[in-house]
């Protein structure tokens, strides 16, 4: 009837509102079961986020000369108690868009800062753990002071820290971004560029942004036919980021392959299933414990 057809056909330029690509759509039932869930997860991310169902995972970073432990990123998983193990693909662009992903951040940041705590008050060797950073955090002026109160509650050095945001804030408010970075930096966290070279990179961004770390993105290794092409340029950017006094770490690294070019290229970090993928806390620690 007309009423399922105009919700539909609603449903339908909802979900593609911003792609310009899409001048026609066509309504399918997938759309339907992504509504069906989208609607679930704000439904639920509430009592999710009070019922501490979202679990930190670390994926190690391996330093590429020695091939030891030398830092981490924390990774979203919710761990439902429906719905089992749920990846961050399913629900963080819903939190992107409805705006919870800034209590997750936090929560994450949090957490992150809480295990820190705990592994010096044991007098364990820590390594920096990064968390990210979404771009909607870029609209509030006092966002380095409130990641600074956050972290402060366990008396963690600064250092151990380290925050991951992508290019993208930079399209947002650049006064906002290049502000909170700088204020960040001043009070000791790492700041590092995620997906460097992914979407919508520029290189005039490094211009005037000042980080700590570059993350290139394995991206550039993927195509089969381009591999050549994409290597070169990881290697020069490399370079770049050596001159322009970054680290470098190369993200979604699988083989051994990729791991001996980035050594020979003098690549700092390693971040790969070649190593090790996202693992809960437990596991982590079990496995570098050494
Ligand atoms: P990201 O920040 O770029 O994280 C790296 C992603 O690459 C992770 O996916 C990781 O599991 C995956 N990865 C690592 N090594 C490999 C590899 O060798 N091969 C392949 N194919 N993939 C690899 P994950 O954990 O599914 O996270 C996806 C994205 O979700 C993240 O991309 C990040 O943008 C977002 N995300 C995850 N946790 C959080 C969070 O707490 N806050 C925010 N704002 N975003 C998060
Ligand atoms: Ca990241
Ligand atoms: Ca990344």
């Amino acid at each position: 009837d007309v009423e399922v057809l105009y919700h539909n056909a609603y449903t339908a330029c909802e979900l593609h509102a911003d792609d310009s690509d899409h001048k026609i759509t066509f309504f399918d039932e997938e759309m339907k079961r992504q509504r069906l869930w989208e609607r679930k997860v704000e439904d639920d991310m509430e009592r999710a986020l009070a019922a501490k169902e979202f679990k930190v995972y670390l994926q190690p970073k391996i330093s590429a000369s020695e091939e030891k432990l030398a830092g981490a990123e924390a990774l979203v998983r919710w761990i439902h108690p429906q719905e089992g193990f749920i990846p961050p693909n399913k629900f963080i662009p819903i939190f992107e868009s409805n705006g919870f992903i800034l209590k997750l951040d936090d929560y994450m940041l949090e957490e992150v800062a809480r295990q820190q705590a705990e592994w010096i008050a044991q007098e364990r060797t820590i390594v920096p753990i990064s968390v990210n950073v979404s771009r909607a955090h870029f609209t509030r002026e006092d966002l380095a002071e409130h990641i600074c109160e956050i972290v402060d509650r366990y008396k963690v050095p600064h250092s151990c820290i380290e925050l991951e945001l992508t290019e993208s804030a930079f399209f947002d408010d650049k006064k906002v971004l290049l502000q909170t970075v700088k204020k960040l930096r001043d009070n000791g966290f790492l700041v590092s560029m995620d997906d460097f070279g992914a979407g919508y990179s520029s290189l005039n961004s490094l211009k005037e942004l000042k980080i700590d770390v570059l993350k290139i993105d394995a991206d550039f290794f993927r195509n089969v036919e381009e591999v050549e092409r994409g290597m070169l340029i990881v290697s020069e950017v490399i370079d770049l980021a050596k001159k322009l006094d970054m680290k470098i770490v190369a993200e979604g690294i699988e083989s051994r392959d990729q791991v001996d070019f980035l050594v020979q290229q003098e690549c700092d970090l390693i971040q790969g299933y070649f190593f090790a993928k996202p693992m809960p806390v437990e596991e982590f620690v079990e496995k570098y414990k050494q």
